[in-house]
Parts: structure tokens; C-alpha cells; sequence
């Protein structure tokens, strides 16, 4: 089974259906990944018409400034999400200082929440890795996927070392930097994603469609000297392992649990 560990799929719009088929088509496992409580209540409709794809609710650090005064509202959706996705810091993209306190507050609730309740994280890093990487260790975050990381290799290394997990998505095709990473991380901390439908239009001008996970993987193999089908059957292993360690994500992922045979296909 495909996986890719990081999508907005509540970004499809009229696209949706289709995208839907092609998950099935394919049987691409898809983390749908939440920028607010509206996309996550989205995503929890998308997630209920296919059990391949796993909806997670996140505020996403762009969203921050417009939640850290109602921080209250997002209780009952961080409570009730199988695992806390997107969330973390950006300092490369957004470039206005003021709202970095924003979004240093949001995340550390909702690290707080995770901490809690011993959920999975997926963390967007960009221009903040370091700061990310120092607020896992004060809320000893044990479980996190990193999302196309494209930081310094130092701070990639410590953040190896503590067991992270790192979804390589389209870009790997293209950055040489990106590529280096994929070659030295771990085979047990890989995984594969598209963003889509958004991170690919921001690489190529067209929004992804789910087929593009072939790619990904495609690419990996050729980067890392095996073949798509290894690559494929050690992503897929890296992600049941995170899943099936965790009753939370095990009850929502029947792909995962139940005699489904896609699940060993
Ligand atoms: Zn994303």
C-alpha cells in the first residue's frame, strides 16, 4: 500500500471526487492534515466516505494569530483527533515578526494537548527548525513526523537522533538538499507524502493530484539505490508501526486493523 503520510484533501474542491477515486484506485493510505477547526470538520466528512484516508486536526502556524485569542475553541477537536496535524512554526514563509508570538502560542498549546494525551504530531518547520526541535524536548514530544523538511542538516541530524519520523515529499525530484537528507535518513524513519493539493502548485503551478505519491516514491528509489516496490514496503511498515503503536490511530486506521486485503497488498 502507498502511503502518503501528509495531504489537504479538504483543499480538493469540486476535485474532490475524483481524488477520491484515484486513493481508492491506487490504495494510497492519506493523512488528511487540518489548518483550523473548519478544515478539520471537512477533512472528518472526506475521511468518512473512504477508510483509506485518516483525518487530523491541526492549526496551521499561518492560521495562529486568528486562534490565539480563542485557544479554548480548539479543545474539544485536539481532544477528539486521533493524532495533531499540521501544526509548528514558520519563519520562512511568513516574514512578519509580529506573529511569531501567535504562533509560538498556539503550538505550545497544542504540544501541551499532545503531551497529554500522548499524541502523534506532524510538524511544519520551515525557517524554525531549531526552535521546533527545542519545544519538543520541553514537552517531551516522543512521537513526531516532520513535514518536507528543508532545514539545516545539523538540526535534521538531532532531530534523527530523537527518533522523528520525515515525510519526503515532491520536491525531493529536483533539491539537491533535499535529496542528500533522503539519502542519510534512517530506513525506519521514512515515510512519503505529496501535500497536496497546495505543495505541488507551489512547485510546479499545478495542484497535486494523489498519483503524484508514485512519483515520490519513484524518486526515493532512485536516490537511495533500491527499487519503488522496497520503498513502497518500507514506508508502508514505518507507518503501521507509528499506527498500530497507538490504540488512538489503530481505532481510527481500519485499513490498518481490519482484514482488509489492501492492507497486506
Ligand atoms: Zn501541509
Amino acid at each position: 500500500m502507498l502511503i502518503d503520510a501528509h495531504a489537504h484533501l479538504n483543499l480538493y474542491g469540486e476535485d474532490l471526487d475524483q481524488a477520491l477515486l484515484e486513493i481508492e484506485d491506487l490504495s494510497i493510505f492519506t493523512v488528511t492534515n487540518s489548518m483550523d477547526p473548519d478544515s478539520y470538520g471537512k477533512n472528518l466528512e472526506i475521511a468518512g466516505r473512504s477508510d483509506l484516508v485518516l483525518a487530523t486536526f491541526g492549526v496551521h502556524p499561518w492560521n495562529a494569530p486568528l486562534y490565539v485569542d480563542r485557544l479554548e475553541e480548539l479543545n474539544d477537536p485536539a481532544l477528539t483527533s486521533p493524532a495533531l496535524g499540521e501544526i509548528g512554526l514558520d519563519r520562512r514563509f511568513v516574514e512578519d515578526e509580529s506573529q511569531y508570538p501567535a504562533q509560538e502560542a498556539v503550538f505550545e498549546f497544542l504540544l501541551a494537548a499532545a503531551r497529554d494525551r500522548n499524541q502523534l504530531v506532524t510538524l511544519h518547520t520551515s525557517g524554525a527548525e531549531e526552535t521546533v526541535l527545542g519545544l519538543l524536548d520541553l514537552y517531551g514530544i516522543e512521537r513526531a513526523i516532520v513535514h518536507w523538511y528543508s532545514g539545516p542538516v545539523e538540526t535534521f541530524r538531532e532531530l534523527v537522533e530523537r527518533g522523528t519520523y520525515f515525510t519526503f515529499g515532491p520536491e525531493v525530484a529536483v533539491s539537491e538538499h533535499i535529496r542528500a537528507l533522503a539519502r542519510e535518513v534512517p530506513v525506519g524513519l521514512l515515510l512519503t507524502e505529496t501535500d497536496n493539493p497546495g505543495g505541488p502548485k507551489w512547485l510546479t503551478g499545478e495542484p497535486g493530484r494523489p498519483h503524484l505519491i508514485r512519483d515520490v516514491v519513484g524518486a526515493l528509489a532512485e536516490i537511495r539505490e533500491t527499487s519503488p516496490g522496497e520503498i513502497e514496503r518500507t514506508v508502508e511498515e514505518n507507518f503501521r508501526r507509528l499506527v498500530l503503536g497507538d490504540p488512538r490511530l489503530a481505532n481510527a486506521c481500519t485499513a490498518f486493523t481490519i482484514g482488509d486485503d489492501r492492507a497486506d497488498s
